[in-house]
């Protein structure tokens, strides 16, 4: 057998679910609420509950999220915010848009996220937050880094863009910060049809003021209290996400599945494989794989038709519009190593047992050659 191994594949997601999702979006045309609207809170009320939090304010991205937990917080020019250099650039975006500046720290080698332990000599009295991500779904090390900004008296903001139903000893991520954030993109584990997003919170001020921000700074129509942006969720995005939220539960226990095959799968094989924490229960959002020969593990799939990414190739402090923080190669050797090694392979819960042993042959073939 050598057929193709697609990377992801949404259509097979879709397809159980279709006729649920049409009849959604068929009620949503015909009530005629395009923007917001009742899907949107119906499923703002959901999300929340699913998050075990208070509120949840739908937008249209996770980096609008983002953006507006920044500006939440006050955070401003001259301010600086401690976040990972090891992400989807986005999460740099929020810190930047509102004129304030990222500063990296290293990741921790075992799960590629913020290294707690290198955290403490990054503050400056100018620190106004910390801003670190569940990547790839696994949880970061939320005590640990709680206990350092309960110290310093910083916030602390989860991206957990990657990692909807992620839990850490036992509780789903979405509560451990003072705000957290969540991408809809189609490929996130919870997936709009289109963009979209969602701020996460149990802090009342901050959820009236992030319903503001998102509408134009207005809690009464036509009077602006701040400057504010049009951040709203659409509507037909709601009806979706209320019909994919119920599926949400399912759709991790397979990742969860997934990942525990591709375990078995490669354990005989040279290459590091992902493993959860002994605090993380992970949403496996991707399945990263490393080893040294990346480069030429990945020209090997290619041609042997096995779906394969790099997240992430190239470190923050590293790219050209960062260039002006004044970062250098060398600064954070472990994001630097892992962007050289890492290897994402075919993920999503409609993957096959058979897609799962193709792709342990085609790695096994690499290696015997
Ligand atoms: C996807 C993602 C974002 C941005 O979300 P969008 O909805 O695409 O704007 C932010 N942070 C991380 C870690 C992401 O993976």
């Amino acid at each position: 057998m050598d057929a193709k191994v697609p990377y992801i594949d949404l259509a097979a997601q879709i397809r159980p679910i279709r006729a649920e999702v049409d009849a959604a979006i068929a009620r949503a045309i015909d009530h005629t609420t395009f923007c917001l609207g009742p899907d949107v809170a119906e499923f703002e009320k959901n999300f929340a509950a699913y998050c075990g939090a208070k509120h949840c304010l739908a937008m249209n991205s996770g980096t609008s999220a983002l953006h507006i937990a920044m500006r939440l917080l006050n955070v401003g020019p001259g301010d600086e915010v401690i976040t990972t250099p090891y992400t989807f650039v986005a999460t740099s975006w929020a810190i930047s848009y509102v004129g304030a500046r990222p500063v990296y720290v290293d990741i921790d080698e075992a799960t590629f996220n913020l290294d707690p332990r290198l955290v403490e000599r990054a503050i400056t009295p100018r620190t106004k937050a910390v801003l670190p991500v569940h990547l790839y779904g696994h949880p970061f090390d939320v005590d640990s880094l709680a206990v350092i900004c309960r110290k310093h008296n910083l916030p602390l903001v989860e991206d957990a863009a990657q990692a909807h139903g992620a839990t850490y000893h036992g509780k789903v991520v979405g509560t451990f910060g003072d705000i957290s954030c969540f991408s809809f993109y189609p490929a996130k584990n919870l997936g709009a049809f289109g963009e979209g997003g969602a701020l996460v919170t149990n802090n009342d001020e901050f959820a009236a003021r992030a319903r503001s921000l998102r509408e134009h700074g207005s809690r009464v129509r036509y009077h602006h209290d701040e400057v504010g942006y049009n951040y709203r969720m659409e509507g037909l995005q709601g009806a979706v996400l209320g019909v994919e939220l119920k599926h949400l539960p399912a759709w991790i226990a397979a990742r969860r599945r997934l990942a525990q095959r591709y375990h078995e799968l490669l354990a005989d094989t040279p290459l590091v494989l992902p493993r959860e924490a002994d605090y993380a229960q992970s949403a496996w959002h991707l399945y990263t794989v490393r080893h040294p020969r990346r480069d030429e593990l990945k020209k090997h799939l290619d041609e042997h038709g096995v779906g394969n990414a790099i997240h992430y190739p190239l470190p923050l402090h590293l790219q050209k519009c960062y260039a002006d923080l004044g970062y250098k190669a060398g600064d954070f050797p472990v994001a630097e190593r892992a962007c050289r090694e890492v290897l994402c392979l075919p993920f999503f819960p409609a993957l096959t047992e058979a897609h799962q042993q193709r792709v342990a042959e085609v790695v096994r073939q690499f290696f015997a050659r």
